[in-house]
């Protein structure tokens, strides 16, 4: 099983950044206890993805979208890829081993990283645990889930006006974009409870500017 698991693991190393591959244990030569690990969390069109662009350059931070590295395979018809778009042109998650492997192999790509911006990661328990153990094998721990806050009804107007542009098949199929967010009402939104938990949660009303949403979480990051 994890061989064929991680034979789907074939995507291009990095492909904004183009970074050499190096393995985990390299960048354990450093202490991680200094990284800022943030998880951006909220239902799908909240605007994770936008927002992450902004702050990975803010912060100097490296960052993962799930959904991101699955549209890659997609696009590249690799076996990875075949398996997720049965999951994701449904509206549904892609099962727990496959996305935590994936997610594994893509934090290994950045030994040197002063810290990452996790979007769309976890979304469910199993994944949330999985983090926790990845984030103590390096020394280091999630800081913060910085949550954006939008109504259900704005995210289905959002999601429908991004479709007309994003070329995304799940964007573009209203009874999908409402499978998702019943998804994450379903299995993500209880993972607000365990970083509430771990004093962890900070909640941002994600409605607003572009510029004044970047404040909001900024405020709360400055003080990590
Ligand atoms: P996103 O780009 O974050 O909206 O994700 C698009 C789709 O990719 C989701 O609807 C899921 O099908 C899949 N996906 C992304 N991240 C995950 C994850 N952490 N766990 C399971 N499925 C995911």
């Amino acid at each position: 099983m994890w061989r064929f698991l991680s034979s789907l693991f074939n995507r291009k190393q990095n492909p904004s950044e183009g970074a050499p591959i190096t393995t985990i244990s390299e960048g354990n030569e450093r202490s991680k206890t200094n990284m800022k690990n943030i998880v951006l969390f909220g239902p799908p069109g909240a605007g994770k993805g936008t927002q992450a662009e902004i702050l990975k350059q803010k912060y100097q931070l490296v960052h993962i979208s799930t959904g991101d590295v699955f549209r890659y395979n997609i696009k590249n018809a690799t076996e990875l890829g075949t398996l997720a778009k049965s999951y994701m042109d449904k509206g549904h998650l892609v099962p727990d081993t496959v996305t935590i492997d994936m997610l594994k192999a893509e934090v290994e790509k950045n030994p040197q990283a002063n810290g990452f911006i996790f979007d769309g990661f976890p979304r469910t328990a199993a994944q949330a645990e999985a983090l926790s153990h990845l984030m103590d094998d390096m020394n280091s721990q999630i800081n913060a889930m910085v949550a954006l806050e939008v109504d259900d009804e704005i995210l289905v107007g959002r999601l429908l006006e991004r479709g007309k542009v994003s070329g995304r098949a799940d964007d573009a199929n209203e009874a999908v974009i409402r499978e998702r967010i019943a998804e994450y009402y379903r299995k993500t939104d209880i993972l607000k409870e365990y970083y509430q938990n771990q004093n962890k949660y900070h909640g941002v009303d994600g409605v607003g500017s572009i510029e004044d949403i970047t404040e909001r979480l900024s405020k709360v990051i400055d003080k990590l």
